[in-house]
């Protein structure tokens, strides 16, 4: 059956190609057109709630918005018993998709090219909606699962930082990653935010130059210093955004700097993240300014062994539909490291959301098929 809301765009011909489930369709750009951007998933929550409610599943919403500042906390939905995995979405989208027009072509969906899709993660929600309206409905995959839908992945991962699940549950699978079906990342880079800020001594840089103190000419001979970019096979460093000084005629009194430091393994960041504080503080000792240096972990890395029962159980969904279980490493952060982290074994899966963020996002049919057909798997 499809819903009330504008159809979107097929044109002549097409549809007689499409061999996906259209229900399939109709719940992702149900669910994409929501506006939903970071802090603001109400309305994407309310429909997912509603949902689930309609299939006699249990839904609880926590108090995460006490948390992130908006108007929305995670969902986390319980069928009979819950189970002992947990299949995961994000509500959040990076950027608005809420005046967006999908256009359904043979073989993709795609927006009208004027905002993004929504796909990041709409297309994750409609694949596990799909999958519990098969499981509760058509009897086609077992009674006893739990879902959890977070708010603000694409920001603080406050979401996945503070959802709670049942004890029973033993690992979390996210349909998030925009590699193809098949692929799923089970290693990840972990990142730490470097915050500095150089105080010089501000003076009037004609009359009396030698009584200033560049903070700019510090910060620039600390970077020239730094190892940036590719590191080795499994670190980056990167300076990425730079402000200072108040005027031309005036020797910069305070400069700061945001950089990161990535890397799988946690003692490389640190290692590094030590050699860019021994840097500004020696810059800054010899040009007599004053420093502050601060770093945190914005996500930490996780490996997923191939040894544990998290990872087999992936591995055997994936067969099941026919796919070739393919195991990879993600330089990005997502709700997988916060779960990881907390100590809940967390994969995440290629879903197949291509060119997420950007007006060109896109996915195919048999992706966005195949994410449903895992889903289900997994609860099989
Ligand atoms: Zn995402």
């Amino acid at each position: 059956m499809r819903f009330e809301w504008a159809p979107a765009e097929i044109g002549p011909g097409e549809e007689e190609q499409m061999a996906t489930d259209p229900r399939l369709i109709d719940l992702f750009l149900e669910v994409a057109r929501f506006e939903g951007t970071s802090g603001n998933e109400r309305a994407v929550a309310d429909h997912v709630r509603r949902f689930l409610e309609r299939l006699g599943m249990e839904v609880h919403e926590d108090d995460a918005a006490g948390l992130s500042g908006g108007n929305c906390g995670n969902l986390v939905a319980r069928a009979g018993s819950g189970g002992d995995l947990v299949l995961m979405s994000h509500m959040d989208t990076a950027r608005p998709s809420g005046q967006s027009r999908a256009i359904v072509h043979p073989d993709r969906i795609t927006s009208d090219g004027t905002t993004v899709l929504g796909v990041d993660d709409r297309a994750g929600i409609a694949m596990l909606l799909h999958a519990a309206e098969q499981a509760l409905r058509h009897g086609r995959g077992r009674k006893d699962f739990t879902l959890g839908f977070t708010i603000c992945e694409e920001t603080t991962l406050v979401g996945s930082n503070s959802i709670r699940f049942e004890p029973a549950i033993r690992g979390a699978v996210l349909l998030d990653s925009s590699l193809r079906p098949g692929n799923f990342i089970c290693r990840s880079y972990g990142c730490q935010h470097v915050l500095v800020t150089v105080h010089g001594r501000a003076s009037h840089s004609g009359i009396a130059p030698e009584k200033g103190i560049s903070a700019i000419a510090v910060a620039a001979k600390a970077i020239a210093r730094l190892p940036l970019g590719r590191i080795d096979a499994e670190t980056t460093a990167n300076v990425g955004i730079i402000r200072g000084g108040s005027a031309t005629n005036v020797v910069p009194e305070e400069a700061t700097l945001d950089a990161e430091v990535r890397s799988v393994h946690p003692a490389r960041v640190e290692e590094l993240v030590g050699r860019f504080r021994a840097c500004f503080e020696e810059e800054a000792a010899r040009a007599g300014a004053q420093l502050e240096f601060r770093a945190e972990w914005d996500f930490m890395p996780y490996t997923v062994d191939e040894t544990s029962a998290l990872f087999a159980r992936v591995a055997a969904a994936l067969s099941m539909v026919g796919l070739v279980p393919t195991p990879q490493v993600s330089a990005g952060g997502s709700d997988a490291n916060s779960l990881n982290a907390r100590g809940l074994p967390a994969i995440n899966l290629g879903i197949g959301a291509q060119n997420p963020h950007g007006n060109d996002e896109f996915i195919l049919l048999e992706d966005l098929e195949q994410g449903a057909a895992i889903a289900l798997a997994l609860l099989s």
